[in-house]
């Protein structure tokens, strides 16, 4: 599949990579329909990582998404698969003892999806638990063929509907990823 590969610092390539497979049985394969750009993802182009200059091992950005299961993953999860989807981009271990009593926001070995060293949504598909992944309303619209500067201006983080957004589909891809950002508490900076 094709993916946005953050090779180094201010290096972005478009590269064919392995497309990801379930490797567990509540594992779903989303097609990416749309992605904000976070100023966490500015971070990590402009200098690696969030908490300064860093080291860059090749990764694909991007957390703040929606897309479609793909027909096997639509089967498995009982969904339409025509039906939108935001993704909880925080994946708890499920396995810890702050997981067991519930506070997976706590969990020590949380995976988050287009952070060093896991890969993120700027790509065709991306492999997800079906408990990180939230239907989207009919009234959205998935925006996928928005404009990337758009988001780049926008904050997708703060959910407001940005109220500068050039149109309809620019909106609709901004709350998309809001969902996402809102369902998981994410940390965006
Ligand atoms: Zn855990
Ligand atoms: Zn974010």
């Amino acid at each position: 599949m094709r993916a946005a590969v953050l090779q180094d610092i201010r290096d972005i390539r478009v590269l064919d990579i392995p497309e990801p497979k379930p490797l567990a049985e509540d594992e779903l394969i989303i097609r990416v329909k749309a992605v904000g750009v976070c100023g966490s993802d500015l971070h990590s182009y402009l200098e690696g990582g969030t908490t300064g200059p860093t080291q860059v091992r090749p990764f694909v950005l991007g957390h703040e998404f929606s897309g479609v299961l793909t027909p096997d993953s639509a089967r498995k999860a009982g969904f339409s698969a025509d039906a939108l989807v935001a993704v909880d981009p925080s994946i708890p271990c499920g396995r810890c003892e702050w997981c067991h009593r519930g506070h997976t926001n706590l969990c020590p070995n949380v995976k988050f999806l287009g952070y060093a060293p896991h890969n993120g949504a700027m790509a065709e598909f991306v492999c997800v638990p079906r408990s990180a992944v939230h239907l989207v309303p009919d009234s959205i619209d998935p925006a996928g063929g928005g404009d990337p500067g758009d988001a780049w201006r926008r904050d997708p983080c703060d959910g407001s509907g940005a109220p500068a957004a050039s149109g309809k589909r620019g909106r609709a891809r901004l709350r998309a990823g809001g969902i996402a950002a809102r369902a998981t508490g994410a940390a965006c900076r």
